[in-house]
């Protein structure tokens, strides 16, 4: 279970102002004395975080987070960190000190969850310190409002039910590639074994197909680029899908008959944590970029495997290539996303297969505000490869069978 990575986490965060108990009540839930706790406001800096399992949820990452009501030049900074964990938050706890209530706080905190599009749930804490009289005034204020105390453990076991609850009811997680496939279908996926391979391994997006592959019944065969052929042989070209890393897209469509249909694992990814419509509307602007433009790479993490190469060193060369200029290239790896996103021309984003879908859908959401187009390393890929059109088919035929079944 520990080894379960973040991006596979459900991120459930807490906020709130300055010594509401976020800290005491996350050590509450996890059962464990992570984050420093005191009664002087502003303990917590930096965010703090706890990965568990949270039955029956399965594996979550919680974090707790500074005062939104932080004050001070490094105050303010803190804020910036707490509102920055937005961007990659799946549910959210807004904790609340019952004996201290801002209504005008609270109104900011919602609007700013509404604007993430983050289902939350609020927390009334302290209330081992609440009169009669006040409890019942809050209930009426808040009626959807859990009610806790960290010394009171029944409560906390109901919160845990009632976040348990919440979530469950809010969120579905959407499966990488077996939805596209009947019971029992059969995969091949194309890895090849190249120099740029990590050694003893394969990488995480192929594990994380694998993985789904095996959930929901569907056989699913790996093989390296060189093998391909004889592979579909065997199975008698009796094949669902071939899927296969984005740099051997080419010399893949060539083998791979037309009957069959093929895609990138970076597409499966930039339709799991993103929106393949938004990627390939983000391609038209590629034919009137130029060497006035101003482009951005942005990777959601700063591995040197794999990644590095395609988004440093080969999509500036194909693009360029492709438009026979010299275009300019700005790099972001990283948690962190561009606060002047809005000035760019185009941004090209990574697979983002080792953040939360939460993530990538905050990023998305940022461009559109400012109208600044995005596509990703896979369809743009596809795109100047030519074969755009046939790696997108098979998720086509799935939105029209939606269409039809709906
Ligand atoms: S750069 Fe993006 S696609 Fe590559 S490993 Fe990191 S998160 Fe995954």
């Amino acid at each position: 279970m520990n080894t379960t990575p973040e991006a596979n986490r459900l991120t459930i965060t807490l906020f709130g102002k300055r010594n509401a108990g976020k800290s005491s009540l996350l050590n509450a839930i996890v059962g464990q004395d992570v984050a420093l706790v005191s009664k002087q406001k502003g303990t917590t800096t930096d965010p703090v975080k706890k990965a568990m399992e949270f039955i029956p949820l399965g594996p979550v990452i919680f974090i707790d987070t500074a005062g939104i009501d932080d004050e001070g030049d490094l105050g303010k900074l803190r804020v910036e960190r707490s509102k920055k964990m937005l961007m990659r938050t799946d549910f959210a706890l807004y904790v609340m000190d019952g004996t201290d209530i801002s209504a005008e706080d609270e109104k900011g905190a919602e609007l700013l969850f509404k604007r993430f599009n983050i289902p939350f749930l609020r927390i009334i804490n302290k209330m081992d310190i609440v009169d009669e009289e006040q409890i019942n005034k809050l209930k009426e204020r808040y009626p959807d409002a859990v009610m806790v105390s960290d010394r009171n453990f029944s409560s906390i076991i109901e919160l845990k039910d009632e976040i348990a609850k919440r979530i469950s009811k809010n969120m579905e997680e959407p499966s990488l590639v077996a939805d596209l496939l009947p019971y029992g279908g059969t995969v091949v996926m194309v890895v090849p074994i190249d120099s740029e391979a990590p050694k003893g391994r394969i990488i995480l997006p192929q594990v994380q197909c694998i993985r789904d592959c095996l959930d929901h019944g569907v056989k699913s065969y790996v093989v390296r680029d060189t093998e391909l052929v004889k592979a579909l042989e065997d199975l008698d070209y009796k094949v669902d899908l071939v899927i296969t890393d984005s740099q051997a897209f080419k010399g893949v469509d060539e083998m791979v008959p037309p009957s069959i249909r093929l895609t990138s694992f970076s597409m499966i990814f930039a339709r799991n944590k993103g929106d393949l419509s938004v990627f390939s509307d983000g391609l038209k602007a590629i034919e009137g970029l130029d060497e006035n433009s101003k482009i951005l790479i942005a990777e959601s993490c700063t591995h040197n495997f794999s990644c590095e190469d395609i988004g440093r060193v080969k999509i500036p060369a194909l693009l360029d290539k492709h438009l026979g200029k010299r275009l300019n290239y700005e790099f972001k790896m990283g948690h962190d996303f561009p606060t002047n996103h809005g000035e760019y021309d185009l941004i090209i984003h990574c697979g983002a297969c080792m953040t939360n879908r939460k993530t990538m859908q905050s990023r998305m959401r940022l461009c559109k505000e400012c109208g600044v187009p995005m596509t990703n390393y896979g369809v743009l890929l596809a795109y100047l490869s030519g074969i755009l059109d046939r790696a997108m088919t098979i998720f086509i035929e799935e939105e029209r069978t939606e269409e039809e079944t709906a």
